[in-house]
């Protein structure tokens, strides 16, 4: 019955998007045969694996699995919420009661790595400031577990790669938390780009700003790795490298200036930057901590397209010279999480792998040397 009644929801949620796009065929099959943005077959959605349902551990109860993946996972149709990990008791009773997780799958970061004796986890999703990520999930693959890490992978290359390789000794799925992967407008960039259905690229524009608060990690560049670039900067990255449809050659960037020196004593508060692609194709990027911004827009030979807000988990809205772009809004992380759920159950791969997780953390570390030296940096991603 409850099963029936979210597999309607789902369907209602696809279908909604499906019939909403009259000009943009945003519903395109992958090479699997599955649904752009479900990971699903149309076989597999009329007839889901009912009964199997993927167990998830939440690994940090922070804002983002409070307020977006554990209430996502309600609504799942091949995972579900099974067990948390956390530093707080009192956040451990709070989540026990609510979600109704019994005392043999609450863990804590000392004796996490037990999880493995637990048949009722097969994904670790580790929600963790940055500096975090490379620990827990190679600790998460040695405890036999499938990965989904959130972005940025890692604060150094050297980590991704490490987490990279922990998940392939031990067979075990990696995805990073790129959402946007599974949200139509955001996919809709990543066709009319190129697909070159405005013409060739001329210019690509990506903004992602948002105020920050003091004293929290994201400040802290011992956790956070950085500051907006690392936060924000990266869905300019994802934005202009899905829209461009390939990879840059080499960066540039210059550090703004702090109008808030205690502030921002340990990371940059704004940065501009620019990804420079082989056919002289650049994006022009920009973030930081002290304003805010969401945009990602290509003009192109023949008209231009545009989402703003693009980044956010809801209302983002498109436009072409065309006209609107006539698309629904999703429950993104959902849609993430049973994709991955699928990809592990059908052994197929994730369209969000470590793989494109290490080469943005090169990206944004390019990033960091361009502005540190003023110099164009050369990628070889
Ligand atoms: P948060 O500060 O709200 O939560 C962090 C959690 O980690 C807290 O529960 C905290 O108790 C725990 N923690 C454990 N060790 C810690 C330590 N040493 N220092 C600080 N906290 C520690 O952060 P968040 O917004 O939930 O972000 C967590 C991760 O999720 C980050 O990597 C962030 O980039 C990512 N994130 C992704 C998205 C997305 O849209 N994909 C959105 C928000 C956050």
């Amino acid at each position: 019955m409850e099963t029936s009644y979210k597999r309607r929801r789902f369907l209602h949620r696809l279908g909604q998007a499906a019939m909403a796009v009259p000009s943009i065929s945003f519903l395109s099959m992958d090479a699997y045969g599955s649904n752009l943005y479900t990971g699903r077959s149309m076989e597999e959605i009329i007839n889901p694996q009912q009964n199997k349902k993927l167990g998830i551990a939440l690994v940090g109860l922070g804002s983002y699995s409070e307020k977006q993946l554990a209430p996502a996972l309600q609504t799942t149709l091949r995972c579900k919420l099974t067990a948390i990990v956390t530093g707080s008791p009192d956040k451990a009773a709070k989540w026990k009661e609510k979600y109704k997780i019994p005392d043999k799958n609450i863990y804590n970061y000392q004796n996490f790595d037990s999880i493995k004796n637990n048949p009722d986890v097969d994904i670790v999703y580790v929600v963790l400031p940055n500096s975090l990520h490379a620990e827990y999930t190679i600790r998460a693959a040695k405890a036999g577990k499938h990965v989904i890490c959130e972005k940025p992978m890692a604060t150094s290359v050297k980590d991704c790669e490490a987490m990279i390789k922990a998940c392939k000794e031990a067979n075990k799925m990696l995805s990073i938390g790129y959402r946007l992967h599974f949200e139509p407008h955001n996919m809709t960039m990543a066709e009319l780009g190129p697909k070159k259905t405005f013409g060739p690229l001329q210019k690509i524009i990506a903004i992602d700003s948002q105020e920050m608060d003091p004293g929290v990690w994201r400040l802290d560049r011992e956790r956070a790795g950085g500051g907006p670039v690392m936060d924000l900067g990266i869905y300019c990255v994802q934005g202009a490298l899905y829209t461009a449809g390939k990879n840059p050659i080499s960066v540039s960037a210059k550090e703004g200036a702090k109008t808030d020196v205690d502030k921002f004593a340990e990371v940059e508060q704004t940065m501009d930057f620019q990804l420079h692609f082989p056919d002289g194709l650049t994006a022009n990027c920009h973030t930081s901590y002290a304003e805010k911004g969401n945009l990602l827009r290509a003009e192109a030979e023949k008209g231009w397209f545009e989402l703003q807000p693009a980044y956010g988990y809801e209302g983002i809205a498109g436009r072409t010279s065309n006209g609107k772009m006539d698309l629904q809004n999703v429950n993104q992380q959902a849609t993430q999480m049973d994709d991955f759920a699928g990809c592990v159950l059908n052994n197929k791969p994730t369209r969000v792998p470590g793989e494109m997780g290490l080469r943005d953390v090169k990206i944004l570390m390019a990033i960091y040397e361009a502005a540190r030296t003023g110099q164009k940096i050369p990628l070889k991603l």
